[in-house]
């Protein structure tokens, strides 16, 4: 895989011909570009698609070490050999075409098939907290569907974006794709993301990111897909395996440095229980604060005079935060751990920091309860540390999320030590839930009357 290895300098554009990057600085030219290379996509068959598909994960494996340590070094966020599991995540369980498969009725009144088209261009906006990670699961899942890509780079992690882009252009001619079927923008503003949601050839809008983008694709009037934040409770109750269940907790909120939206954000414990899980967090690399006074000075730091989370330590390290506190910590700690109410902004906002506030709670019913509130509706993820299933399933019916792990890290949800396709977009408010390529496709239903049934 030598020879697919790049390296690291910025991008520089290809116009006019030999073998294009995908990057454009207007929107219009980067539009019509993808345009034109989405219909050459479909002319080619699903097997050459297969073969593109695959050149892009062989490209992107080639990359990975490079793509996750330019990430941390471009957003300051996150952990680098975090990066690079969700690197693999995203390239190598990411579906591709067999995830568009027909369906077939067959009865008396003859045949019925039922097949997934693409929609076109596709215009994507992508998140700084997986930047490079989102935008191979997504193009993936894109040509995979038979769309082409636009790609609206978020400015914190512009580099990374770019030079993802560059490396699935390449790979995509290297199999011999079209030039340009992976697009992006070379500056990153918010006028050129409205221009592309607004451009007359893009199709079908994704937004992975904040609630910001995720209103704003929504309101397009195009068909848009929105992923958006979350807030994970996980909730624990009297008869879960205390020790791995710490391990669980601290495991998923310290991956990434909790900027990942399915990160558990805050721990609810059935008060019986409440000690020993504390004392078994501590003994998982969580660090616990020691009294009020400390939970009022981390307080003051992760937020503002104004009361919004304070962005300088979004995805840093726990031991930047308790070095910030005074506090010296250990290289093993991977969050920080504290007793707080449930009204404690850092349960009912979204934190994108390795913080874990635990409430007491007196049963699982008060938990449950609890739980559905500070998740705010967004339907994201909850996680459920239990051996009883009646509580788990009350839970899971009552919280209604995308995601719902039972005794496992949150990751495990996407497909990361569990069970299930891998994926970098979770769309809570839309509906597609972890998007697949079957997400990006339109349904045409062609049916065959009579006459060609082979059973009779
Ligand atoms: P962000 O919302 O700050 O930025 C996302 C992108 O949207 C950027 O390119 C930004 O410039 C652009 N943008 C923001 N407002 C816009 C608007 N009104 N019009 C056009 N473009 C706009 O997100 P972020 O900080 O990079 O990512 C973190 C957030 O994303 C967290 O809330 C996290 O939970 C969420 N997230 C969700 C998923 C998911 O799959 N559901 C995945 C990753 C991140």
């Amino acid at each position: 895989m030598e020879h697919l290895k790049q390296k690291n300098p910025a991008p520089t554009n290809g116009p006019g011909g030999g073998p294009g990057n995908g990057i454009f600085d207007e929107v219009n030219e980067a539009v019509e570009a993808a345009w034109l290379a989405q219909k050459h996509l479909i002319a080619l068959g699903l097997e050459k698609r297969e073969r593109i598909i695959e050149a892009m994960r062989q490209a992107g494996m080639a990359n990975v070490e490079m793509l996750a340590r330019m990430e941390v070094e471009e957003t300051g966020m996150g952990r680098y050999e975090d990066k690079v599991l969700k690197h693999h995540l995203a390239i190598l369980r990411t579906p591709g075409v067999e995830d568009i498969r027909p369906e077939v009725f067959s009865g008396d009144h003859g045949l019925t098939l039922v097949e997934r088209l693409p929609f076109g261009v596709a215009g994507c906006i992508t998140p700084s907290t997986a930047p490079s990670e989102t935008v191979f699961h997504n193009t993936i899942c894109m040509i995979a569907a038979g769309n082409s890509a636009v790609i609206s780079p978020h400015p914190a992690a512009k580099n990374v974006t770019l030079k993802a882009v560059e490396i699935l252009n390449l790979a995509v001619q290297s199999a011999g794709g079209p030039v340009n079927l992976v697009v992006c923008l070379r500056e990153a503003t918010l006028q050129k993301a409205s221009e592309i949601m607004k451009h007359p050839k893009i199709n079908l809008l994704l937004a992975t990111g904040g609630p910001g983008v995720v209103e704003a694709v929504l309101s397009s009037g195009k068909k848009a897909i929105g992923a958006g934040p979350g807030n994970p409770p996980a909730l624990v109750d009297e008869t879960a395996d205390l020790p791995k269940a710490a391990r669980d907790i601290v495991a998923g909120a310290g991956f990434e440095n909790d900027i990942q939206c399915i990160g558990e954000k805050e721990v609810l414990v059935v008060e019986q229980v409440a000690d020993r899980l504390i004392a078994e967090m501590a003994k998982s690399g969580a660090y616990l604060l020691k009294d009020e006074k400390e939970v009022d000075r981390l307080t003051k730091l992760v937020t503002t005079p104004e009361g919004q989370v304070n962005k300088d330590y979004i995805g840093k390290d726990a031991q930047v935060i308790l070095h910030a506190m005074g506090i010296p910590a250990p290289d093993h700690i991977r969050v920080i751990i504290y007793e707080v109410p449930a009204n404690h902004i850092t349960v009912r906002e979204e934190f994108l920091m390795p913080l874990l506030p635990i409430v007491r709670v007196k049963d699982v019913d008060e938990g449950i309860e609890l739980a559905v509130c500070i998740e705010g509706g967004c339907r994201h993820t909850a996680t459920m540390h239990s051996k009883n299933v009646d509580n788990m399933t009350r839970f899971a019916r009552a919280i209604q999320t995308t995601i719902f792990v039972k005794n496992g890290p949150s990751y495990n949800g996407v497909g990361l030590g569990g069970e299930g396709y891998g994926t970098m977009t979770i769309a809570g408010p839309t509906g597609e839930g972890l998007t697949s390529p079957r997400s990006f496709t339109r349904v045409q239903r062609c049916t065959l009357v009579e006459g060609f049934n082979l059973r009779s």
